[in-house]
């Protein structure tokens, strides 16, 4: 058995990056990455490209090549696959479009009815309970068939303030507790919410939901001016007074602060100030505003993406030292999979009106990209949810298995072809060009793998001052 006999070459998924200090040996399914030198980069791309290759190497490249097969280098692994088959454990119900907030860069015109004349409107009680119904039944066959659920999930979001339908909510986690209860199975509540709520809200959410995203954009000044009540003043008092109530009652909870040109460079001390005032804050996520829905009539444009990634960096360091978890959607080296979000396996998130769409987002039936995302509705007189299998299956192909734009990008199982509706607006997987976005989310992922090594340098350091202080 020769040495190569123990390596399978993939070479699409070795990949080298460089920086100031040289390329990196990059190999995202085995999560392996090694700083090597120009000579060591070239043996090991011929080698993945042609493992015969390795005949004819000088003593040296079969050494080089032989060292980073024994880490896994070349050895083949599965692609991460989405799961296929709608059973679904978890749904998100958006309980209204309405909203107190009117914030200048809403993708859905909240309270506004998504800016194409859609009345405000309420989900029907008798809807979310289906859903709760269907997601905990899946739960129970999913647990006994031992697949590895133990709960189902009810996350409380919107395409508007979820809680200015408050009472429906009350309802619908008092449901939900009773189906728990009735089947023997926990049920996991989540809220997003825009942070504005009264004192019996408060209360409420603190007794019953298990975390809570809070979207605030991280100073005082740019909550008031981004954030504004739909009357026009400031929303930053009421905001700061559920966080710290939050954080108080320790209840998890996580930030969500959208990055408009004119913030950016304020992200460092955004961390700073929701770290020192919020503790216990499980993590601060930064995403750059979107340009669509209200932004296209307001003045809030996108940060560059260099100058974002400057301050996000900048931000981290302040980050760490403060023991906050920062996110960036698009930067997630820690993750393989083949889909950015759960658009492809059919997210089963139903809006106000009953309809049932793989997308956040997507949440009006004007929407043009409702033709794609919207696969079911709740039909009251059969008293259930109806799907339309050929959509879930045309959804289940928004993967980067299909994205050829991506096939050599080294965050392709991480980043996974981005968000669909920013992406795909309005055309297929075989035109995904990137965006803007691909440069931020290669930078911050690039920057993620140099910590990785770095810290492995030090440990390495460390252990050999340890092994000259033994001797
Ligand atoms: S709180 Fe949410 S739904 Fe309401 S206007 Fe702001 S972004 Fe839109
Ligand atoms: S496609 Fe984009 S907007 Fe839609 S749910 Fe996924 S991440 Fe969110
Ligand atoms: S090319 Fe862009 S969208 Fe595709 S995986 Fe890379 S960063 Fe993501």
């Amino acid at each position: 058995m020769s040495d190569r006999d123990h390596y399978e070459a993939m070479p699409p998924e070795l990949f080298v990056l460089r920086d100031d200090e040289g390329p990196i040996l990059y190999a995202p399914l085995g999560r392996l990455m090694a700083r090597a030198n120009e000579p060591a980069v070239e043996v090991a791309l011929d080698y993945a490209r042609d493992p015969e290759s390795y005949a004819g190497m000088s003593e040296e490249g079969q050494a080089v090549v032989r060292a980073l097969g024994e880490r896994g280098f070349f050895r083949h692994r599965a692609y991460p696959r989405h799961e296929r088959g709608f059973r679904p454990t978890q749904t998100t119900l958006f309980p209204t479009n309405n909203c107190n907030l009117r914030c200048s860069y809403c993708y859905a015109f909240g309270g506004e009815g998504g800016g194409n004349g859609e009345p405000i409107t309420r989900m029907d009680l008798r809807c979310a309970q289906c859903a709760v119904d269907l997601v905990a039944q899946n739960a129970v066959e999913r647990r006994d068939s031992g697949d590895g659920t133990h709960n189902f999930l009810v996350s409380i979001h919107g395409n508007g303030e979820p809680f200015c339908a408050y009472d429906l909510i009350r309802e619908i986690v008092w449901y939900g507790q009773d189906v728990s209860e009735r089947l023997g199975i926990p049920a996991v509540f989540n809220a997003a919410t825009n942070g504005v709520l009264n004192e019996e809200q408060l209360d409420f959410v603190v007794a019953n939901f298990h975390s809570v995203n809070v979207s605030f954009d991280g100073l005082p000044e740019f909550q008031d001016t981004n954030r504004p009540m739909a009357g026009g003043r400031g929303s930053f008092a009421q905001v700061d007074h559920t966080m710290r109530r939050l954080a108080e009652a320790g209840v998890g909870f996580g930030v969500r602060t959208t990055v408009t040109d004119a913030m950016v460079d304020a992200m460092p001390d955004i961390v700073a100030f929701v770290a020192n005032n919020y503790p216990g804050i499980e993590q601060l996520h930064f995403e750059p505003v979107w340009e669509c829905g209200r932004c296209k009539t307001s003045s809030n444009v996108m940060p560059k993406s260099d100058v974002f990634v400057r301050r996000y960096l900048e931000a981290l360091e302040v980050a760490q030292g403060l023991g906050v978890r920062l996110v960036f959607s698009g930067a997630r080296q820690d993750v393989l999979v083949d889909t950015f979000c759960k658009v492809s396996s059919g997210s089963f998130t139903v809006t106000p009106t009953g309809d049932v769409t793989a997308c956040y987002e997507v949440s009006y039936a004007s929407d043009p990209r409702s033709e794609r995302f919207f696969f079911g509705r709740f039909d009251a007189e059969q008293d259930r949810f109806v799907f339309d299998q050929a959509k879930l299956d045309a959804l289940s192909e928004l993967c980067v298995h299909n994205i050829r734009f991506c096939d050599d990008c080294f965050c392709r199982w991480h980043c996974a072809g981005d968000c669909a509706a920013k992406v795909l607006d309005g055309i297929g997987v075989q035109e995904h060009h990137g965006s803007v976005r691909c440069e931020i989310s290669r930078a911050l992922t690039l920057n993620q793998i140099q910590r990785k090594l770095d810290y492995k340098a030090d440990e390495k350091e460390l252990a050999q001052e340890g092994s000259t202080e033994d001797a």
